[in-house]
């Protein structure tokens, strides 16, 4: 499971929640999501791999 940040107003997503989007410089538009995504884990086995 992993919990995202994703700004309402220009889509962009954070790993870490903010007051303002770093990208469209919205204030309070990240949006808390958690989703589980078994593509994300074979990625980061390869960048493992890969380091
Ligand atoms: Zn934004």
């Amino acid at each position: 499971m992993k919990t995202i940040y994703s700004c309402s107003k220009c889509g962009t997503q954070f790993s870490k929640w903010a007051g303002k989007c770093l990208d469209c410089g919205a204030w309070g538009t990240l949006e808390k999501e958690t989703f589980i995504e078994d593509e994300r884990k074979n990625k980061t086995e390869n960048l493992k791999n890969y380091i």
